[in-house]
């Protein structure tokens, strides 16, 4: 077959489909065309493959089972605020909590106002938490006076940031049980500010898009748990009752987020950082009497896993995930979770997740978890009907 007999039978494919499409919509006067362009709605199959994959990605959440710390306290004459233990909603949640934790300086900045040296800030940490900290100190207190350094061991590509899925999706990064009703109030503010936020940079140079997602779901009760964060954060959700349809799960919970490429996002962040007139010092933190040393008089934290041997937090665990990522497939243009794992299309390459293991500090990735991951997924594949 010739490339041109490709392309006309192509158009011939397409043609049909658009006509039949008008007709639905036409011979129905309650239906819309949306609706009928919603039914012809294909979900391209992921070709899970071991010769597909490019790499294996591993990385720890730095997780609390009370969640992320939120918290100012003083360091001698020095105001510290904490901001760390996002578990695996970091990127989800960094707008939010950034924007709790800067409000926390706010009065202590205010109050001496007549002295620029209070507008001095210096952030430990160059991951998403960091980097959104940063930013926000540009623009709400950098007046001509102010100066915003960062301080941290690594920088992007070389954060657990970069690791990150990254969809738009505040989960796993708290117990249930063992939190309380601030926190919650906190959560929910946190995920509003950061959604808000992050509509904001929907754009390829932030790497950041709207997303169709599929929560693939065997039991029906699961129904009932309100998405993350709250429902309204969610646009057009709906439930689906079609197996056929939704890989072999009798129900599919469907809605839209945002899809985050890390690598992209991360480095947008640091070019806008920088351009805002922002430092950067590679430095490895030991001590608080070290940090107590800095010059800057209002310091975040925001060191990740860090913060556990820096700050003594036994709370603050590692959350080991292993990612086996697969060659891209633009065709792929949602994302789905189900209870065996998730798989999210970035431009990078096709992410398949994920694993939790509590209190794993180990790096390397593990060949059992390539061989589970990709079996798993290879499952819900041969309910695609495509293969
Ligand atoms: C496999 C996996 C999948 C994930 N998927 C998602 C997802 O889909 N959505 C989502 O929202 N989140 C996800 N996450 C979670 C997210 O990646 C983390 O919550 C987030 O990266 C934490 O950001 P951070 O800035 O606190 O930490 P980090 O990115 O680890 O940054 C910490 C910074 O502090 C510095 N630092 C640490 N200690 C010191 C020290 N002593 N001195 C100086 N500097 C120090 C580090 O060098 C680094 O610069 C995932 C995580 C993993 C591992």
């Amino acid at each position: 077959m010739t490339t041109h007999e490709i392309d006309r039978r192509g158009f011939l494919r397409g043609a049909v489909a658009t006509s039949a499409l008008l007709i639905a919509a036409r011979s129905s006067p309650s239906r819309t065309f949306a609706a009928a362009l919603e039914a012809q709605r294909h979900f391209a199959p992921v070709k899970v493959a071991r010769n597909r994959v490019i790499r294996t990605l591993v990385g720890l959440r730095p997780y609390r089972p009370e969640g992320f710390l939120i918290e100012a306290e003083r360091l001698g004459q020095k105001l510290l605020l904490h901001n760390y233990g996002h578990g695996g909603a970091g990127v989800t949640l960094s707008w939010g909590t950034s924007s709790l934790a800067v409000d926390l300086a706010r009065d202590f900045v205010q109050t001496r106002r007549t002295r620029s040296t209070n507008r001095r800030f210096a952030v430990l940490g160059c991951g998403v938490i960091g980097l959104s900290t940063a930013r926000l100190l540009h623009q709400r207190f950098q007046d001509g006076a102010g100066t915003v350094t960062i301080y941290a061991k690594d920088l992007p590509p070389y954060t657990t940031s970069n690791i990150s899925g990254a969809l738009w999706y505040p989960t796993s990064s708290f117990d249930p049980q063992q939190v309380s009703a601030n926190f919650s109030d906190q959560f929910r503010l946190a995920c509003q500010i950061s959604n808000r936020a992050f509509q904001e940079l929907v754009d390829p140079d932030y790497g950041v898009r709207w997303t169709d997602t599929l929560e693939l779901i065997r039991n029906e009760a699961s129904l009932e748990r309100e998405l993350f964060g709250g429902a309204q954060l969610y646009p057009q959700t709906e439930v689906h009752r079609d197996p056929e349809r939704y890989f072999g799960f009798p129900y599919a919970r469907r809605f839209s987020t945002m899809m985050i490429e890390p690598h992209v996002y991360l480095r947008a962040l640091l070019r806008d950082f920088y351009i805002a007139g922002g430092k950067i010092v590679v430095r490895e933190f030991r001590s608080r009497q070290e940090i107590a040393r800095l010059p800057e008089p209002v310091i975040f934290n925001c060191t990740g896993l860090g913060s556990r041997a820096l700050f003594d937090d036994q709370k603050l665990i590692p959350v080991r995930g292993q990612l086996e990522v697969l060659l891209p497939q633009p065709e792929v243009d949602y994302c789905y979770i189900s209870g065996s794992g998730y798989m999210f299309p970035r431009r990078d390459g096709i992410i398949l997740g994920g694993t939790f293991d509590r209190d794993d500090w180990s790096l390397q990735p593990n060949p059992q978890q390539t061989t589970e991951i990709l079996e798993g997924h290879t499952e819900i594949m041969k309910q695609s009907g495509d293969q």
